[in-house]
C-alpha cells in the first residue's frame, strides 16, 4: 500500500530565493551536485550527494517537511517527515482550507491549540 504525505498543506507556490544555486553554497563559495527546493519557503539547498547537504540541513533547522527537485526536467518531491517519495512533485492546492478532520474534537475548550508554533 502506498503511503500518503500528510504535509501537503505545507506546500506553497514558492518562488526560489536563490534560483542560481544553493543559498548557503553560494554564500560560502562551495559547490553542489543537485539542487532541491523547499516547497514551504522557497529555500534552495543542495542534495545529499553534495558535500554540504544543505537541503537536509534546512529541514533540520526549520522542519519544513516537503521539498522538490530543482533540477531541470525532474518532477518529483520528497517529504522528510514521512520519508516519502512523490512523483510528480506536489503542487500547492488552490483550495483555501481542506476540511479539518485531522484533529479529534476536544470535549471542552479548544483554547490551547498548539497551532501557532513558530
Ligand atoms: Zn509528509
Ligand atoms: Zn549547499
Ligand atoms: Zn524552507
Amino acid at each position: 500500500m502506498s503511503q500518503r504525505c500528510t504535509h501537503l498543506d505545507h506546500v506553497h507556490a514558492v518562488t526560489p530565493k536563490t534560483p542560481n544555486g544553493c543559498e548557503e553554497c553560494l554564500a560560502t563559495g562551495s559547490g553542489w551536485v543537485h539542487l532541491r527546493l523547499c516547497l514551504e519557503c522557497g529555500h534552495v539547498g543542495c542534495c545529499d550527494d553534495s558535500p554540504n547537504r544543505h537541503a537536509t540541513k534546512h529541514f533540520h533547522a526549520t522542519t519544513h517537511p516537503v521539498m522538490r527537485s530543482f533540477e531541470r526536467g525532474e518532477d518529483w518531491g520528497w517529504c522528510f517527515v514521512d520519508e516519502l517519495f512523490m512523483e510528480p512533485a506536489p503542487e500547492a492546492t488552490a483550495e483555501p482550507a481542506p476540511k479539518a478532520a485531522a484533529e479529534p474534537a476536544p470535549g471542552a475548550t479548544a483554547a490551547s491549540a498548539p497551532r501557532t508554533a513558530r
